[in-house]
């Protein structure tokens, strides 16, 4: 069973819909390669839906007694909140309500995605902080993401 932030379960898809198959070690500690790589070595793995620190977080040094003191370069974009932990959790609001899911929820990795596949709509409105140029780019990656995991049968 792995805990998951939605978001980081639609970044993992969107990032194989750009061609990222694979995860190394990140500076900060977190899990994030050996989440993304279990997952996507099993399609079929269960995820138990996390809107606060999720698997990927907890061993990372940004992760501060369950909330992430990380900050983002919101210079040129100041409707994106500086704090990362304030921000994620307006992501995972917002996919939660759009995926009619809730805290605890347990599916597979392959049920999310194909929930994500039936539901996600317009993504501009979960994105709406960032350039429509960049949410084109992310639907278009999402959406092959989406194709790519789900095409991968069961073993
Ligand atoms: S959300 Fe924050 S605590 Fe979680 S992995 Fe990212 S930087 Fe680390």
């Amino acid at each position: 069973m792995i805990a998951i932030k939605p978001h980081h379960f639609v970044d993992i898809v969107t990032a194989l819909g750009a061609g990222q198959t694979t995860y190394e070690a990140h500076p900060y500690g977190h899990a994030l390669h050996t989440v993304a790589n279990a997952i996507l070595a099993n399609r079929d793995v269960m995820l138990r839906i996390e809107i606060g620190a999720d698997d990927i977080c907890l061993p990372c040094r940004h992760n501060v007694n369950g909330a992430c003191d990380d900050t983002l370069n919101n210079a040129a974009n100041p409707k994106i909140p500086r704090s990362k932990g304030e921000y994620n959790l307006m992501l995972d609001q917002r996919w939660s309500e759009r995926l009619g899911i809730t805290q605890g929820d347990e599916m597979t990795a392959r049920d999310l995605c194909a929930l994500i596949s039936t539901r996600m709509g317009d993504i501009s409105d979960i994105y709406r902080e960032i350039a429509p140029e960049a949410v084109v780019k992310r639907h278009a990656e999402l959406t092959g993401g989406i194709r790519a995991f789900l095409a991968q049968r069961a073993a």
